[in-house]
């Protein structure tokens, strides 16, 4: 049996663990809870699984994230906090020991070397959650050598086929509608500028130790391929499915072994029908473009990045500013921010403090 204890327990990804472990009693035990401000689903949770920790930051402080990503009965935490809120906890548990399995994509963007030096020391690993790097990890296994190639698949979001004018003007309840996936709202907005991509490009650059020229990007509006691996001899692998978070949350945990799970949909090429693939229009997308080109920068200009969308995809959802607005703080923000190493927590503290400083003020 082993200990699991989820951080963002009452979001989407934390209540998609939920679910899988449910289905998977006798392989794991679930040890800790924390959400942001839920009070009443996290009741509900407390209720259902009766763990030996559970905490609601809005009450004990972010602090209580620190505390169940190093409990001692916890083997793997699960990281489903959204933010910058997630990269404490991350270093935490790395450094306690602890297999991360990572859905807060931020730790890694905002301090990708941080985190490895971390669970390089404390003996932690991370395995991914997000959908496309669970793929390439699951492509990788049994193989010795290092690929290629990666080729991330994006959905495109609600606007893959919209014109730039029509873009700038698009409304919060048009980029809440994603065609593929449900998930939380900061990713889904993020998913409709496409920096959700960027930062999945950064992602990759740090787990698989590739240049940022070997992490492409294609977009496959049926999310049915959900990445492509290429390796030294142009043989090309890749995993398959309908979109569900289930499965590589279930894989995150058991890796490298497979449990057996009926929770995903049977897999059927017929219905998944016409497979298309096209390029990311980098000039329209424009947050995507300054992602990587701050990955490709390094140091603290991934963290300028970050905090600078977070300001404005917080202002875009509280209608205080357009969608187009979004890229244009990311652009200010890193022309504004001279990049610094990011080799101490602190380092990227300040940086993100900073940035965001900046962003509220090309917001207001
Ligand atoms: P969500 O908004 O649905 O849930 C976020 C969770 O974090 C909630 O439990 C919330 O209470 C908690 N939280 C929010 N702010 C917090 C804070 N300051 N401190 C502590 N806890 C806080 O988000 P989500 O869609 O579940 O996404 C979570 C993470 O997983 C994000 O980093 C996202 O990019 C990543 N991810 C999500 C999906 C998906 O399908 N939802 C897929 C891939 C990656
Ligand atoms: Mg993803």
């Amino acid at each position: 049996m082993r200990g699991v204890a989820i951080l963002g327990s009452t979001g989407s990804i934390g209540t998609s663990t939920l679910n899988v472990l449910r289905r998977h009693r006798d392989r794991f035990r679930l040890v800790g809870l924390t959400a942001g401000s839920n009070a009443t689903l996290l009741a509900e949770q407390i209720a259902e699984w009766q763990p030996r920790f559970a905490s609601l930051v809005s009450d004990a402080g972010p602090g209580c994230l620190l505390e169940a990503a190093t409990h001692p009965d916890a083997d793997i935490i699960v990281n489903a906090v959204v933010g910058f809120a997630g990269l404490e906890a991350t270093l935490a548990a790395l450094k306690a020991g602890k297999r991360v399995a990572l859905a807060n994509k931020e730790s890694l963007v905002v301090a990708g070397e941080l985190v490895r030096q971390t669970a390089t020391a404390g003996g932690g690993e991370i395995i991914p959650v997000d959908s496309e790097h669970s793929a390439v990890l699951q492509c990788l296994s049994g193989h010795a050598q290092r690929p290629r190639r990666l080729i991330l698949t994006a959905s495109g979001g609600p606007f893959r086929d919209w014109e730039h004018e029509r873009l700038a003007g698009a409304t919060i309840a048009e980029a809440l509608n994603h065609p593929t996936w449900r998930m939380g709202s900061k990713i889904t907005v993020d998913s409709a500028t496409l920096a959700n991509k960027a930062m999945e490009v950064i992602e990759a650059h740090h787990l698989f130790g590739l240049s940022f020229d070997q992490v492409e990007v294609v977009v496959h509006p049926q999310s049915i391929v959900h990445a492509l691996v290429e390796f030294s001899d142009g043989s090309v692998l890749s995993q398959l499915g309908f979109p569900s978070m289930e499965l590589p949350i279930l894989y995150a945990l058991t890796h490298p072994e497979r449990a057996d799970d009926a929770g995903v949909q049977p897999f059927d090429p017929v219905r998944a029908g016409t497979l298309s693939f096209e390029p990311v229009r980098r000039e329209v997308f424009r947050a995507f473009h300054a992602g990587v080109e701050a990955g490709r920068a390094g140091g603290t200009a991934p963290a300028v990045f970050n905090a600078a969308n977070e300001v404005a995809v917080g202002a875009f959802l509280a209608g205080r500013i357009p969608f187009g607005r979004i890229s244009e703080v990311i652009e200010a923000a890193l022309a504004d921010q001279t990049p610094e190493p990011a080799d101490s927590l602190r380092a990227v503290q300040t940086a993100d403090r900073r940035a965001r400083n900046d962003a509220e003020r090309l917001v207001a």
